[in-house]
């Protein structure tokens, strides 16, 4: 073995990308350093004309997180106690969180045994169910762009449209990833978007966005994350909450924003090589028809536990990093449990013991991607 095949192949380099930006990165943040607006400086509404523009989208708001980008959302359509909210049971926690914090309830959805897209068909029984039970009132739907790939996304229009609910997306993985030729960004009344580092356009801290078509719905959002602020700052319109993007974030994610592009490119040839390479041990992620995906998670579905404990080994015993997205879905987390109504959703249930991704971002170098093939076929 080379020096180089010991090194660990882990979930993320960000001192390797941090060199790719760095020129371009100490020169928008010096320029911060001269302004010293880092609240809503310049900064801010360049980037957020810069998303817009990116999915052609009319507004852009920038938040402080994907998480507030959620709750700003849900409370601009005034969601709170005796509202339904429904999601999927297998997403990262965050999504059903924001519905519990505003007083409303989660309704927990099956997934796609293939895709890991929520599935219209549980979408459907669940609300059928709400309706009949006529204790909540179903009020909105979250579909979830989840590991980078795009939600189902005609068929939950149709399903708000005919149950005249409210529909966001939270694209929180998924920026960069495309549907029927059109960047995600434009599929719900209002997408929600997180910078957290580890996503495929990562800030170097917590930010996040909102984009909209609705000019009225963007204003809306403007005076939420600012205290509720109205023409002024000192006139108070309504309840808000301080959830503005910092202007040093937004100058990290204009300089991340160059590189976007080649970034998508470089995962979605990792992806492939991938595809390819793991399918003797595993099987790798179904594709939604028709889409391209950002590839913020690539994960491969096992046999079961134990071959996924077994998997884990091998490629730790390699230095080959490996995760579980997610090791139980929502509706059976302590947190999240007694607000269920004790359905089984099968689908999370099974995924959460069979699911493994692997490393995949753009710093991998050839080789790399080549030793992570190795280590989940126990090739030497
Ligand atoms: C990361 C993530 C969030 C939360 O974003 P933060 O910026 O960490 O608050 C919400 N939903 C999904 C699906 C996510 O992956």
């Amino acid at each position: 073995m080379t020096s180089s095949a010991e090194q660990p192949i882990g979930f993320l380099d960000l001192p390797r990308q941090q060199k790719v930006i760095a020129d371009n990165l100490r020169v928008r943040l010096d320029r911060v350093m001269e302004h010293c607006r880092f609240v809503m400086g310049p900064e801010v509404q360049e980037l957020e004309e810069r998303l817009a523009a990116y999915v052609g989208a009319a507004a852009c708001v920038g938040v402080s997180s994907g998480t507030d980008a959620i709750q700003v959302v849900l409370m601009a359509e005034g969601i709170g106690p005796g509202d339904a909210v429904f999601l999927p049971a297998f997403t990262y926690t965050a999504t059903a969180e924001v519905p519990l914090v505003l007083g409303a309830t989660p309704v927990f959805v099956d997934v796609d045994p293939h895709t890991f897209q929520i599935d219209p068909a549980s979408l459907r029984q669940r609300i059928a169910h709400v309706r009949a039970q006529g204790r909540l009132r179903p009020r909105a739907i979250i579909g979830v762009d989840l590991f980078g790939q795009p939600a189902p996304w005609p068929e939950l229009r149709a399903i708000a449209t005919a149950e005249e609910m409210f529909l966001m997306a939270d694209c929180a993985q998924s920026f960069g990833a495309s549907l029927s030729g059109r960047r995600l960004g434009r599929e719900a009344t209002a997408t929600t978007l997180s910078f957290f580092p580890s996503k495929p356009l990562g800030a170097y801290g917590d930010a996040g966005a909102i984009l909209t078509d609705d000019p009225e719905r963007a204003e809306l959002y403007r005076s939420l994350r600012s205290h509720g602020e109205g023409k002024t700052r000192y006139e108070v319109l309504r309840t808000g909450m301080n959830a503005r993007l910092d202007t040093i974030q937004a100058a990290v994610l204009l300089a991340k924003m160059d590189v976007l592009d080649l970034d998508l490119a470089r995962r979605r040839d990792i992806a492939r090589v991938y595809d390819a390479g793991v399918a003797e041990r595993v099987i790798p992620p179904a594709r939604v028809p028709d889409s391209e995906s950002a590839w913020a998670i690539y994960s491969v579905l096992t046999r079961g536990p134990e071959d996924r404990a077994a998997l884990q080994q091998q490629m730790q015993a390699r230095n080959v990093a490996s995760a579980i997205y997610y090791p139980r879905p929502l509706h059976l987390q302590p947190a999240y449990q007694p607000h269920h109504d004790g359905v089984s959703l099968l689908v999370s249930e099974d995924l959460s013991n069979r699911i493994l991704a692997l490393p995949l971002h753009p710093q991998l170098a050839r080789w790399d991607v080549a030793r992570v093939v190795a280590a989940v076929c126990g090739h030497d």
